[in-house]
């Protein structure tokens, strides 16, 4: 019999965000990796995306994740798996509803639309307590292995924070889009792996790196723009969205039947590695823009943030936690929207 077909994936085991890199097969109804195995009727498989990324969702909260999609697609057929989202609807009656929610909302608005109205549906459907729950599981998760406690003096921690709640009275009081219900911004030491950073977690938390707030020192309106942006995130739920469409069917289904034990546990390891789309960014960067300004803030400093942060990154690594503002180089559009009038 010839040996089953093996495939690199980034092992996330669901309580630490870090990846490790282990060898894939499935042999006897069962996915092994490095020393464990899964029965495969327990785990989740993808969707197909259009886009790179495929990852398979454990019990308990690890996930397999390949940036490769072809290689995890012929990986996939060869181990005869090509018909299991199928297979595993059939399975189980609570993905059988869901197909047919699924169905319908296909039917009303055609196949390209009929996940993100499931994703919609779903965010809708979570309650906001369950959204903190996520992002304080997210943050424990980071707490240590990305995160630190900060570096800078009580001093200039409040001095940083003071000048937020001056910007952010300011922008109330001339009226600007409301604010999120709830957000707590936490200063970090992002050491070498973070660097300058800044990123928004499901229910309000905010991390922003004495890195970022150092090498922004004599730029504070670029500082306030770039936590405008993170507001932005949390007042669209962003974070929540990001998770849904990750974990696509299985977690949705888990809010629409009221289960958050599967979306807390896989939370820290699919934040870590995955990114905000494109038009999630767009809309932060919009709600960004009008709450920084009307706080009286120059947006047109972002520019010499990515400038700085080019510069950073011609000599560190690229960033491996995906949701952070720095993980993806800004493009002239964008340094363009922050500084058109
Ligand atoms: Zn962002």
């Amino acid at each position: 019999m010839p040996e089953a077909p093996r495939l690199s994936v980034d092992w996330f085991d669901g309580r630490s965000a870090r990846p490790r890199s282990v060898q894939a097969w499935i042999d006897g109804g069962r996915l092994h990796f490095d020393e464990h195995s899964v029965p495969l009727n327990r785990i989740t498989w993808p969707e197909r995306q259009r886009h790179g990324q495929r990852q398979i969702l454990l019990p308990g909260g690890g996930l397999l994740s390949i940036d490769d999609a072809a290689a995890f697609d012929a990986w996939a057929r060869a181990s005869g798996r090509a018909d299991s989202l199928v297979v595993r609807w059939q399975q189980s009656w609570r993905l059988a509803m869901l197909s047919l929610l699924l169905m319908l909302a296909g039917l009303a608005a055609g196949y390209r639309w009929g996940l993100p109205w499931a994703v919609d549906t779903a965010v809708d459907l979570t309650p906001v307590a369950a959204e903190q729950r996520l992002g304080e599981q997210v943050l424990a998760g980071l707490e240590g292995d990305w995160l630190r406690p900060s570096q800078l003096t009580t001093a200039q921690q409040q001095a940083w924070r003071d000048r937020w709640s001056r910007h952010l009275a300011r922008a109330q009081a001339a009226g600007s889009t409301p604010l999120p219900g709830r957000y707590v911004i936490h200063i970090r030491d992002g050491g070498k792996s973070l660097g300058p950073n800044a990123f928004a977690l499901p229910g309000g938390d905010i991390v922003i790196t004495d890195e970022l707030l150092t090498l922004l020192a004599d730029e504070p309106d670029a500082v306030m723009t770039v936590l405008a942006h993170e507001l932005g995130h949390v007042h669209h739920r962003h974070g929540l969205r990001l998770m849904l469409r990750a974990g696509a069917v299985g977690v949705v289904t888990s809010v629409i039947v009221g289960d958050f034990s599967a979306l807390l546990a896989a939370a820290p390891a699919v934040l870590a590695s995955n990114a905000y789309s494109r038009d999630n960014e767009r809309e932060a960067d919009q709600y960004g823009r009008s709450l920084a300004r009307a706080a009286g803030a120059d947006t047109s400093r972002m520019a010499v943030f990515f400038e700085r942060l080019a510069k950073r990154h011609a000599t560190v690594a690229d960033n491996p936690l995906a949701i952070a503002i720095s993980s993806h180089p800004a493009d002239a559009d964008r340094v363009r929207f922050f500084s058109t009038p």
